[in-house]
């Protein structure tokens, strides 16, 4: 590949993957310094978010280029392990982004997954949500557990942490993230009103006249 094209493809991943973050940071996805964002620059090549910065404020500078033989780059997010794996194992994978969205962590946190049959969308565009159990953040046990859970999945669920998309494209690692907080949003609302049983029209009117109405 020409330096150029190199350097055009590592600029259009950038600008992706700062969109990606300020999508995700509209959603609270992203607090304070949390989450980390990577996508694959070439075969043995990721770019992936420095360590410690707000991801609503991304620039170039905030992204390193670490080569996949690497094990322990310095300045690099915590969570790369988690990401080097992923690529290491998955071909599929061109894009790993790892949020921390506050429904679907609802879900992880109660080592629960959402139901992705109760949406269309969801069932046909992210198919598998992966439950990965407790493991320490930014351990490399962390990355063998996810991918014990799943060689597959599109989401994981990561016990009492967050969640992590995967995609060929940015995009679609974003879309994916974006359908599954939904879809989490959407199944927590939704049990909250099955579980909401309205009091009866003979009990209300056994206690009607108790409060009075200071309007009256
Ligand atoms: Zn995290």
């Amino acid at each position: 590949m020409a330096s150029n094209n190199s350097q055009d493809s590592r600029q259009s991943l950038t600008n992706e993957l700062i969109r990606s973050a300020a999508i995700l940071d509209a959603y609270r996805c992203l607090p304070a310094t949390d989450g980390n964002l990577s996508a694959r620059l070439d075969q043995e090549t990721i770019l992936i978010t420095k360590s410690g910065i707000e991801k609503r404020g991304l620039a170039e500078s905030s992204f390193a280029a670490v080569k996949l033989n690497d094990s322990n780059p310095p300045d690099v997010s915590s969570e790369w392990p988690m990401h080097r794996a992923i690529y290491r194992t998955r071909a599929d994978v061109d894009c790993v982004l790892h949020a921390h969205p506050p429904y679907l962590t609802s879900f992880a946190v109660s080592n629960r997954t959402p139901d992705v049959r109760l949406l269309a969308e969801t069932s046909e565009l992210i198919g598998d949500i992966a439950s990965v159990p407790f493991v320490s953040p930014g351990s490399s046990a962390l990355a063998e557990a996810l991918l014990a859970a799943s060689m597959t999945a599109a989401v994981y669920l990561l016990a009492n942490h967050g969640a992590v998309s995967v995609g060929r494209t940015v995009a679609e690692a974003l879309h994916r993230m974006e359908r599954a907080e939904f879809l989490a949003q959407v199944a927590f609302q939704a049990a909250c009103m099955r579980d909401g049983i309205p009091i009866t029209d003979a009990s209300i009117s056994s206690f009607s006249g108790h409060h009075a109405d200071p309007g009256r």
